[in-house]
């Protein structure tokens, strides 16, 4: 069990805070229970609820967004120096977890030139003809994008194993298969992967709501009730690939979800200290002189 989630209050003193949300929601090595972590805790937050989120949330959106603009801007740089890293945002969950709403109100703070989105579903025809990464290959974002994975590969361990989709033989395997892609892709890649933890009271809250608001019918899916009925083995087949994919190039993060304004908050963190840690900046002109193109102006051209 993770230190946070013995010693975490809503509202810890400032020394029981390390620096980090990414050190925080980190999913430590060894075994992992999801029934053992909290998902409506607030780890690292100091503020009494969802105002101080979101007024939070607001301090925070400039500084992401500026990080994103760098690493957009150096994928836009030509020549050899020219960065050939992007960042790939994982997201999973159960039904209603937040994958929609981390998407609206997290990926909302950047800048949409920058930013790829794609959520895998149930394969296609032709994608079943295919090995289970030939759909994630075609859509990783390329030198500058944040790509946004809504579901991933994840899905062909966890709702392939839960329904019994494919053989145990064939669906064990690809832990290892998983675990080395992600490795090769993180040389050029930052992976953050997130699962969104939500109880089983949450996500009834959630169903009714979407019931109750014919603005939200959209979402709803009569499947998922009868998925319910497998909470328990979706929890177990996420807690085996959380525990054996949980790599030092794409960790997983357990981000606490029963809080819409916790998890975005939570994950627009994870992101600026990931994007941190890469020491963007902005390029500097490559080919041409700031004071040369002024003088031109200034001379009328
Ligand atoms: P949603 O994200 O609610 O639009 O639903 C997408 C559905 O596609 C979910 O029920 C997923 O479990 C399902 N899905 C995604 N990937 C796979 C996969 N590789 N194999 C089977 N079902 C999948
Ligand atoms: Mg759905």
């Amino acid at each position: 069990m993770a230190n946070w989630k013995m010693t975490r209050t809503d509202k810890p003193s400032g020394a029981e805070i390390p620096a980090r949300v990414s050190d925080l929601l980190r999913l430590p090595g060894g075994p992992v229970d999801l029934n053992a972590i909290a998902t409506g805790a607030t780890p690292g937050f100091i503020g009494s609820g969802k105002a101080d989120g979101k007024a939070a949330m607001r301090h925070l959106a400039p500084r992401l967004a500026d990080l994103q603009e760098q690493l957009y801007a150096e994928g836009c740089a030509e020549g050899d120096t020219a960065g050939r890293r992007s960042l790939l945002l994982v997201l999973q969950g159960m039904d209603t977890a937040g994958k929609g709403g981390t998407v609206k109100h997290v990926m909302g703070l950047m800048n949409p030139m920058g930013v790829q989105y794609h959520a895998f579903k149930k394969p296609t025809i032709e994608e079943r003809e295919h090995h289970f990464l030939w759909r994630v290959k075609r859509r990783l974002p390329p030198p500058g994008i944040v790509g946004v994975f809504d579901r991933s590969h994840y899905e062909d361990v966890v709702v392939v194993r839960v329904h019994d989709l494919v053989p145990a033989d064939r669906w064990s395997c690809r832990y290892g298969v998983i675990n080395r892609f992600e490795e090769k892709l993180g040389a050029s890649s930052a992976i953050v992967k997130c699962f969104l933890h939500i109880s089983k009271e949450q996500q009834q809250k959630r169903l009714l709501t979407r019931l109750d608001d014919p603005t939200k019918h959209w979402k709803y899916d009569p499947a998922d009730i009868a998925e319910r009925a497998y909470w328990d083995d979706y929890q177990q087949a996420y807690s085996d690939a959380l525990r054996k994919c949980n790599t030092e190039a794409a960790p997983w993060y357990v981000v606490p979800a029963d809080r819409k304004w916790y998890r975005n908050w939570a994950i627009t963190r994870i992101l600026t200290e990931r994007l941190e840690e890469m020491a963007l900046g902005w390029p500097t002109p490559r080919g041409w002189n700031p004071d040369e193109q002024r003088a031109r102006l200034a001379a009328g051209q």
